[in-house]
């Protein structure tokens, strides 16, 4: 009974805060560049650990060598290693990305596929990387993209206690409709990029500060922000 209470105040709680985001980033998107299914999922395995603007300053010359799964599944991983080392973790990346595509040869005909089985049983391709794939390419909205950003947020907003991204998700996804999953992720991710910034938040620009009257000052926030159910957003 207390569980079901508390979800319907969190359904509650997100829809308020939904409907001052949608004003905000009507059309918030994936910010990797990309053309294809493909290069979505080679830029997603990039992005880990690395900006999405370091990214996007790596995949054109990779793009524009690599064009099918197949050409992937051919690199030499010395030279790739060479080619995407500045996003970091690229040795690791270097397998994921040949691996992956070396099983969309086998098993895909090439193409990537369009189910989360399919996807996760990728290498390098875990549940966050299918979830944008489906979301951002094929407007399949399984799931709720959490990364650090829509970790960190929706804690802060007091949309899930949980600290364990799975669960996190769990949560996410049975409080914000199902059509705005794909949406309410990369949207999460813009403002934790631009205004709820990590340690330094522009409170006084967000619009989800209280429509009342103060910005909070900086000790509460840092106690709201340590607190399990914060109070200093949307209220
Ligand atoms: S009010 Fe401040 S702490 Fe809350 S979401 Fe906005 S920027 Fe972040």
């Amino acid at each position: 009974m207390k569980t079901k209470v508390a979800a319907t105040e969190r359904k509650a709680r997100a829809r308020k805060i939904i409907a001052r985001l949608k004003r905000e980033y009507p059309d918030a998107t994936c910010a990797l560049h990309h053309r294809s299914a493909l290069e979505l999922v080679v830029a997603t395995i990039l992005s880990a650990q690395c900006t999405d603007a370091r990214v996007n300053m790596v995949t054109p010359h990779l793009f524009a060598k690599y064009r099918t799964a197949a050409d992937y599944a051919a690199a030499d991983p010395r030279v790739l290693e060479k080619e995407i080392q500045s996003t970091g973790f690229f040795r690791n990346k270097t397998k994921s990305i040949i691996g992956m595509a070396q099983a969309l040869v086998e098993r895909h005909g090439g193409e990537v596929p369009q189910t989360m089985e399919e996807l996760t049983a990728l290498p390098g391709v875990g549940r966050k990387t299918a979830n944008v794939i489906l979301g951002t390419w094929f407007r399949k909205n399984e799931g709720v993209v959490v990364d650090t950003h829509v970790h960190r947020l929706s804690r802060l907003l007091g949309l899930t206690r949980q600290d364990d991204p799975v669960k996190i998700e769990q949560d996410l996804m049975e409080i914000v409709p199902r059509d705005d999953w794909t949406w309410f992720s990369h949207t999460l991710i813009q403002h934790g990029r631009a205004v709820c910034i990590a340690r330094r938040p522009r409170c006084a620009d967000c619009v989800l500060n209280r429509l009342s009257t103060s910005t909070p000052s900086s000790v509460s926030r840092r106690r709201a922000q340590r607190a399990s159910s914060p109070t200093v957003c949307a209220a």
